[in-house]
């Protein structure tokens, strides 16, 4: 009997449903690079008058989206404020200061994903010659999976006001926090001067991200996105599956969060196994070293493709995980384990 596979990797492994696709298939496209492409524009739009920023920039993934915005935030020799464990500082390989020559400022975040804004202002720099000029702060929603705090974002919003920083938010997972937190996106990103959002997380769409901020900041967003080899021409049909994937794949979030309560329950009761407790889509199981070969070999039988790498292991439900695929990692687990 050969299992149906299903692979808990990453909330990016989605593939286009039928009706994605379909949407994808009949989108009105143009040149986007002329400003011709009506679904892109339809994207670009809705999302600003969504979140309420003025305007919104679709380009290819969310390390382009953050990087634009980092470089239209600064010039050569500014730095920018971001978690030591942030995406755009660990995982974004360094662009920022290769493309962007911005230093990056690490702060060590709290448990919680938050920078102690106490140390974030310790690290902005006085207007003097030996530093680098501090130009912005760099947050990020979900950070492994955990929802900002609601209160944290105005505070930091007011210190950037008090010290003349802007404030950027990746929220390659926002629209997850927004679900968990049952709190409209619209405020979580009310203290942003610019936000980062992918489509081709949770959301489902096979490309893109859109980049949010003022007339003023996209305008220079945009001269940078061909700059950095990012001008795209159809990409309506791109537009059409973001679109699709707003309109359809936002309030069942719920639907993954669920899975991932349901299959952390399940890791829990694995006697060896150490689970922290999910918020989102994102678990997080730690299994003894020894045990890590036979897991591996274990997940393969039953079907389970996960990222085996050390102990820690990430698992993230997603569009095409259904209630059998959660139920079929929890045995697979369970079977290594005994
Ligand atoms: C995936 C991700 C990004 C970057 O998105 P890509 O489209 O993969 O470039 C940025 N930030 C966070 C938190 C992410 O998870």
């Amino acid at each position: 009997m050969t299992l149906p596979t299903a692979d808990f990797r990453s909330d990016t492994v989605t593939r286009p449903t039928p009706a994605m696709r379909a949407a994808m298939l009949h989108a009105a496209v143009g040149d986007d690079v002329y400003g011709d492409d009506p679904t892109v524009n339809a994207l670009q739009s809705r999302l600003a008058a969504d979140l309420g920023f003025e305007a919104g920039l679709f380009v290819a993934s969310g390390t382009q989206s953050n990087l634009i915005a980092l470089m239209a935030h600064c010039q050569r020799g500014d730095e920018y404020l971001v978690g030591a464990d942030a995406h755009t500082y660990k995982y974004e390989g360094g662009g920022a200061a290769v493309l962007g020559s911005i230093q990056p400022q690490p702060i060590p975040q709290a448990a919680d994903g938050t920078l102690p804004l106490e140390a974030v202002g310790a690290a902005i720099k006085p207007d003097d010659p030996h530093f680098a000029r501090s130009r912005v702060l760099c947050l990020e929603n979900t950070w492994h999976g955990k929802p900002l705090p609601l209160a944290y974002a105005p505070d930091a919003r007011a210190l950037c006001d008090e010290r003349g920083l802007a404030l950027h938010l990746d929220g390659a997972r926002l629209f997850n926090a927004a679900v968990a937190q049952g709190v409209p996106v619209r405020t979580l990103v009310a203290p942003f001067h610019s936000v980062s959002v992918c489509l081709s997380k949770g959301l489902g769409a096979p490309v893109g991200s859109v980049l949010l901020g003022s007339a003023e900041l996209i305008a220079r967003g945009k001269r940078l996105k061909k700059l950095l080899g990012g001008g795209w021409r159809q990409a309506g049909m791109l537009a059409a599956a973001a679109l699709h994937a707003l309109d359809h794949h936002v309030e069942r979030l719920a639907d993954d969060h669920r899975r991932a309560r349901v299959l952390a329950e399940g890791l829990a009761a694995i006697a060896g196994l150490a689970v922290e407790t999910p918020q989102t889509n994102l678990v997080f199981v730690t299994v003894p070293e020894a045990a890590l070969p036979r897991l591996r070999a274990t997940l393969h039988e039953y079907g389970i493709i996960a990222s085996v790498g050390g102990p820690r292991v990430r698992l993230a439900t997603h569009l095409d995980i259904d209630d059998a695929a959660v139920a079929r990692a929890v045995a697979a687990f369970s079977a290594a384990m005994r």
